[in-house]
């Protein structure tokens, strides 16, 4: 594990004249990288869980410290700021999210929200008060890993789903004990100072106005080999692939597996497997999108009975949100047709539906100018994965900066990012935020 500079990376850092800490930052990465590691490294931190809760403290101690003024708010969005001159000017918005799937990466998410705190830190240590408000901010539950349900910060700051589904979905959201999401925001908001805020009643009150944003900003690991393929530790987002998540449910009869005839059944299972099929098929016709079938419960799940019932989920992503919609619409349809020739029933539900959305030219000039001060090449990649900023793109203009992940590797133990692409990473946000504040 790296904490201190090894002589070749010094040299680095000499050469770059980074204004940014680069050890700071490195060192505060891997220190929450000890918040929910398990055994094999990997790093659980799922929305409300003891060790998010724990993930929370730590960042609100902080900021504290780093005399960023904390403020959580209904949602469970933490923020830390620097006052600008003209606070009545729209805010820069810097952040990501603490909450990892399960047995994650250190980096996905909480690279990010450090170094939007690196970047206000520096900011005063070079006693620079903004023109307008900074801020930083870890928004609640991006990977939707505990619940199923993502996005849940930034949507409430957004309030596209209008508070009230926001809070319906919450409601219906829930782990794999049983457990609600509501109730588990409720049970965070007993921690104490900061998280009495945390208020899901009341999520209308973390929405925020078009006029107090300028720009959302997010640097992420690319989860992708694309920038380890063309050798480069930094990229432009040049937009986010939208989304469609829904639940399938195939209803057939469950019999005994040795005295029901073939032509008698309705196997829920084969239906299922016809179904995915079918789903890989429209989805490679359709060039540009990817669909997949991730999740797959068969009911009642014995060796000698035809399944009776199967539930699957479907993912579908797509940056057109043109083609994603036609994709989207001949899954269903093939899934209805499917059920309907075998005489099985089929119920679809649309979970979460989501536009894709195109990074600011305002943005992305301000990041390319910024690679160009550095006199490092400039590389514009689109984004596969889903991330806050793609939510927060109705709300305000957005950008993102990728940071090259070893072998494309994420959502497991041996995410990595090294020293040297982090700290240019987020040199690339210092001098990108100074250029738009
Ligand atoms: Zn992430």
């Amino acid at each position: 594990m790296k904490g201190e500079l090894n002589p070749m990376e010094a040299n680095f850092m000499e050469n770059l004249n980074l204004t940014i800490d680069g050890n700071r930052l490195w060192n505060r990465l891997m220190a929450f990288g000890k918040i929910g590691e398990g055994d094999n490294g990997g790093v659980t931190r799922t929305s409300f869980d003891q060790k998010d809760i724990e993930a929370r403290k730590f960042f609100l101690k902080l900021l504290e410290q780093a005399d960023l003024s904390p403020y959580m708010d209904a949602a469970g969005n933490i923020f830390g700021q620097i006052i600008g001159k003209n606070p009545e000017l729209p805010a820069i918005l810097i952040g990501s999210h603490l909450d990892t799937v399960n047995s994650g990466g250190r980096f996905d998410g909480a690279m990010g929200v450090l170094m939007g705190v690196e970047v206000l830190c520096t900011l005063k240590e070079k006693g620079i008060q903004p023109e307008r408000t900074i801020k930083v901010v870890s928004l609640t539950d991006e990977e939707g890993a505990r619940f199923d349900y993502a996005f849940v910060g930034s949507t409430a700051l957004v309030g596209t789903e209008g508070s009230g589904k926001l809070k319906e979905n919450l409601a219906a959201a829930t782990d794999k004990d049983g457990n609600s999401y509501l109730e588990a925001m409720k049970q965070a908001s007993l921690e104490g100072e900061y998280f009495n805020e945390i208020n899901p009643d009341l999520l209308e009150q973390a929405q925020l106005g078009k006029n107090d944003l300028k720009a959302y900003i997010e640097v992420h690991i690319e989860q992708g080999k694309v920038l380890e393929n063309k050798d480069l530790a930094v990229g432009i987002v040049t937009g986010i692939s939208g989304g469609e998540w829904a639940e399938v449910t195939i209803m057939g009869e469950a019999g005994h597996a040795g005295t029901t005839w073939m032509k008698e059944r309705k196997d829920a299972l084969t239906a299922a497997a016809e179904c995915i099929v079918a789903i890989e098929k429209i989805a490679q016709d359709n060039i540009g999108s990817v669909a997949t079938v991730g999740k797959l419960e068969v009911k009642p799940g014995s060796s000698n009975v035809i399944p009776g019932r199967v539930d699957f989920t479907l993912d579908v992503r797509d940056i057109s949100n043109e083609r994603r919609e036609k994709t989207v619409t001949q899954i269903y349809h093939s899934i209805r047709t499917i059920a309907a020739n075998r005489g099985l029933g089929c119920e679809i539900r649309q979970v979460q539906s989501l536009s894709s959305v195109m990074s600011s030219p305002i943005v992305m000039k301000a990041v390319k100018d910024s690679l160009q001060e550095l006199q490092y090449p400039v590389y514009e990649l689109p984004s596969g994965a889903a991330h806050d900023a793609m939510v927060l793109g109705e709300l305000t203009d957005i950008g993102m900066i990728f940071v090259r992940s070893k072998s494309g590797i994420s959502h497991h133990p041996d995410e990595w990012s090294s020293f040297e692409d982090v700290a240019l990473g987020c040199e690339v946000l210092f001098r990108t935020t100074l250029k738009l504040l």
